[in-house]
């Protein structure tokens, strides 16, 4: 058992596991501690986008195409009609079993170094350090990487008491050929179900919306084109569910310990961009802790956090709303390439700026549909 470290992650999902990659490409010492062990699964649309991409090849990962099935776009499908659009220059999103890439990624973390305690569940922090089981392990960082509802983030008295309204998702997998290379949101009255081919014979479908109550058989009563898709299809996992929504705290840090990936807020699933931001947050952190000063980490964190939170805001406003979908499909499709910016500033590839004269066309589009 260790003594010591230079930086403590709590948690060993994608998150924790990035921000020890970051910190052990800058030399500091780390652990790395879970509750269970991997492959460590979780209730996920399984897609990365490819900004996402980018940011895990910056921690030097390559997903190995053996593990992945790649995706070219977005497609927009509504009860009545349909719309997509291709990522900007030809670039390809990746969608990666939960179990394929948690692997994959403590590979890389292990491979620089990193010290693990799986099956640990961390009980505490303190000015010394980390509580684990009767010890306390001293370390100069600390860094919540323990999922949504963060023990770590309530322990350092950076839970702010604001309660968003959050929707309930539910994910699982079907023996089915992919029928398309885009990742498809599907819309219904009161749900989307998102489809993301993980394999050559295998299909991840997750279903949001803001009932409690609604499982994902009968959420998919609500999206026809969908069911036919998967009618007939084995359910190859069991049914995992999770919280989604936009969720921010006014802190991410407080003196040597720092918050990340969902643990310090989550974007909306709709967005596709939780593992990605998280990637690219992990950098963010590991550069401060170069710097001894976690304050910038706070503005790098709001700023990485704005342009997810503001695409799933604007996409959900058709949430509900089948008219508006379909008028929204209808105009994607009369001018295809307002879909196709409004996914490149999704990515980054456009200052938002741009989006005030695709707002004015989108706009018109949606009178005159
Ligand atoms: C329905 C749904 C669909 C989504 N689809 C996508 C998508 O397509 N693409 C995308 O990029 N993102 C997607 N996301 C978001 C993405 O799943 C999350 O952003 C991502 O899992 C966050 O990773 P994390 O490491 O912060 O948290 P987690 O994956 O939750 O990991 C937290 C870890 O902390 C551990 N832990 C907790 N408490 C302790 C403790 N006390 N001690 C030790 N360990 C502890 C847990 O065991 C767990 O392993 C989706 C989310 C949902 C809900």
């Amino acid at each position: 058992m260790f003594d010591s470290t230079d930086v403590f992650v709590i948690g060993g999902g994608p998150a924790g596991l990035a921000a020890a990659i970051a910190a052990r490409q800058r030399g500091f010492r780390v652990i790395v501690a879970d509750g269970m062990r991997p492959p460590i699964d979780k209730a996920c649309g399984e897609g990365l986008m490819p900004d996402g991409l980018a940011a895990l090849e910056r921690l030097g990962i390559r997903v190995p195409l053996s593990e992945a099935y790649p995706f070219r776009g977005i497609r927009f499908v509504g009860l009545d009609s349909s719309a997509e659009a291709v990522f900007p220059r030809e670039a390809a999103g990746l969608a990666v079993r939960r179990t394929s890439l948690h692997p994959i990624i403590a590979e890389r973390a292990e491979q620089l170094g990193t010290d693990f305690l799986w099956g640990t569940s961390v009980s505490g922090i303190c000015a010394e350090g980390v509580r684990v089981g009767d010890r306390t392990v001293r370390c100069r960082w600390i860094v919540g990487a323990d999922g949504s509802n963060s023990l770590v983030r309530r322990w350092a008295g950076l839970d702010d008491g604001r309660k968003p309204r959050l929707r309930y998702a539910y994910r699982r997998h079907f023996r089915v050929a992919p029928w398309t290379d885009h990742m498809e949101i599907h819309w219904g009255a009161r749900c989307q179900g998102y489809a993301t081919a993980v394999g050559r014979d295998q299909v991840c479908v997750a279903l949001a919306s803001h009932d409690p109550a609604m499982r994902l058989e009968e959420g998919l009563r609500e999206l026809p084109t969908l069911s036919a898709r998967l009618r007939g299809a084995e359910a190859v996992t069991t049914e995992r569910g999770a919280l989604t929504g936009n969720r921010t705290f006014r802190r991410v840090f407080r003196g040597n310990v720092a918050l990340i990936g969902d643990a310090a807020g989550t974007v909306d699933a709709i967005t596709g961009e939780g593992l990605g931001l998280s990637f690219t947050q992990a950098v963010a952190l590991a550069r401060c802790f170069e710097n001894g000063d976690l304050s910038a980490y706070q503005q790098e964190h709001r700023r990485l956090l704005l342009r997810p939170r503001g695409m799933a805001r604007l996409m959900l406003t058709l949430d509900g709303r089948p008219w508006l979908q379909e008028r929204t499909l209808q105009t994607f499709r009369k001018y295809p390439e307002i879909f196709r910016r409004l996914l490149a500033l999704h990515l980054g590839e456009l200052p938002p700026l741009e989006l005030v004269r695709d707002g004015l066309t989108l706009g018109w589009g949606l009178l005159t549909a």
